[in-house]
């Protein structure tokens, strides 16, 4: 293994090491990841006695610009060395009561160390003292385990996993983003341990299925979330998607299958966190608003509305930011059947005006999302959404070198129109700036200054104004 740790500060820690007698590895996920050819840019140290100790050490011969940040309470201390983060804690023993999983922690070996780690994967450690410089230890098979890539506790799983219930989300995470099976008995032991899940909180939670959400395949994570029921456990809203249901022969699709088909259909073209949770997001309020009509088949009339009111209550209870974040997504949730519907008509000026109007800024994000929501099996249909699609991308283009909707500022402002009329702040200001801006989004008018200080005049004179100069 030796060859593979080139970097510098690799031959630092190993000297100081040897210097204070303490028996030192590299361990965890930067091991699996060198194997896996990954990056990663945190390196975590454990050493056979006191990682603080080790690490003040290091960072006097790193030099006086290193600072080392101790956290006591935990016994770890971390210092950034060039563009590494680097962990150092002591060896642990750790045991764990039912009603938490804060266990107790005792002093121990590298075996106790290894034996606490979540998967056999992670548990992998390279000694850094001279004499085993490059040395693997490797008590599991986590290197087969890489091989076959297989997600595997080391220990008996329902006791893994009954101990530390976030390690159920990391199995699945990791099963996801490395493209790894998680081997049968585990994921059985994920089944039977679900309901602990309940003592994990919730941002631990959403900080795996970010992850989830940013992998190259999300929808392999969500189907494993569902398969061993800690979907509706965690996400109930997005559980509810699930089946389908037939009156008459007649059937509607798969939401839930086809939400994650749109989420993997986004995801070459944004890594953009919140976009990627719009798509999963966009149909949440289907079930609640579906209704079988007859002679119409099923509807779902009004979920875009009904969804983008349910994202607040959502955000707050996965513990996501309710800033701007939050009103991204309500946008697009809000906004996602209308370049469909747009391009099932005729796509007429004013319509792209105003589609271009109301998502503003975030309209090539909408147009993003509404071309992975495009899930038809059928081609010819998919065919005529795409090449409305163009048609759409194009006018919104032409009407936004034109008119300049998408950061629509009025061309004519409230305090014009105040000083035109001698007016104060009141209901016909009001009426006439949002006459203007209709006018411009129906293209009566350019969105231009002289255009729409005569379409002004010519309104306050059907209200009965006068300009007072
Ligand atoms: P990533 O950086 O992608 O999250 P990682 O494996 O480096 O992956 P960390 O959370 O940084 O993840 O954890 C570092 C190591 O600590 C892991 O490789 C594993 O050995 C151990 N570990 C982390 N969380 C747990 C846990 N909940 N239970 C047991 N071991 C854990």
């Amino acid at each position: 293994m030796k060859e593979h740790l080139q970097h510098p500060v690799f031959s630092i820690i190993s000297a100081v090491a040897d210097e204070a007698g303490l028996e030192t590895y590299v361990i965890g996920g930067f091991v699996r990841d060198l194997i896996l050819k990954r990056p990663s840019p945190d390196i975590d140290i454990v050493t056979i006695g006191s990682g603080i100790e080790l690490a003040q050490k290091v960072a006097n011969r790193l030099g006086p610009a290193i600072h080392v940040s101790v956290f006591k309470n935990f016994g770890t201390a971390m210092l950034k060395y060039q563009e590494l983060d680097v962990e150092f804690v002591g060896a642990r023993k750790e045991s764990y009561q039912h009603d938490s999983r804060k266990p107790i922690v005792e002093d121990g070996t590298l075996e106790d160390d290894q034996n606490r780690r979540d998967f056999t994967i992670n548990a992998l450690a390279i000694c850094l003292n001279q004499e085993r410089y490059g040395e693997l230890v490797d008590p599991f098979g986590g290197i087969q385990d890489i091989a076959n890539k297989i997600i595997r506790t080391p220990l008996e799983p329902g006791i893994t996993f009954s101990d530390d219930p976030l390690r159920m989300m990391r199995a699945i995470r990791f099963a996801t983003q490395l493209h790894f099976t998680i081997e049968p008995n585990t994921l059985n032991a994920i089944k039977d341990n679900r309901e602990r899940i309940k003592i994990i909180s919730k941002e631990r939670i959403a900080e795996e299925l970010n992850k989830i959400v940013m992998s190259d395949k999300p929808s392999v994570g969500f189907k494993l979330l569902n398969k061993t029921g800690l979907l509706e456990l965690i996400f109930p809203e997005l559980a509810k998607l699930r089946g389908r249901e037939e009156i008459g022969g007649i059937g509607h699709k798969d939401n839930f299958l086809h939400t994650l088909e749109v989420l993997d259909r986004i995801v070459p073209n944004t890594n953009n966190l919140w976009l990627r949770w719009s798509a999963l997001l966009h149909d949440i309020a289907k079930p609640a608003t579906k209704k079988f009509v007859e002679g119409q088949g099923w509807t779902f009339h009004g979920h875009n509305f009904l969804g983008a009111k349910m994202i607040p209550n959502l955000f707050r209870k996965m513990k996501f930011p309710m800033n701007e974040k939050m009103k991204y997504v309500q946008k697009m949730v809000d906004l996602h059947m209308r370049p469909i519907v747009l391009s099932e008509e005729e796509v007429t000026d004013s319509a792209v005006r105003r589609l271009l109007f109301d998502a503003g800024e975030d309209i090539d994000d909408l147009m993003t999302l509404c071309e992975a929501d495009i899930t038809s099996k059928n081609p010819d249909k998919a065919k005529r959404f795409y090449n409305n699609f163009r048609l759409v991308r194009q006018k919104l283009k032409d009407l936004e070198e034109r008119d300049h909707i998408r950061n629509f500022q009025p061309p004519v402002s409230g305090e014009i129109i105040m000083e035109t009329f001698g007016l104060a702040p009141g209901r016909e200001v009001g009426l006439i700036k949002s006459a203007i801006k209709e006018a411009i989004l129906e293209g009566e008018i350019h969105n231009d200054y002289d255009e729409a200080y005569h379409f002004m005049l010519k309104k306050a004179e059907e209200l009965g104004l006068k300009p007072i100069l």
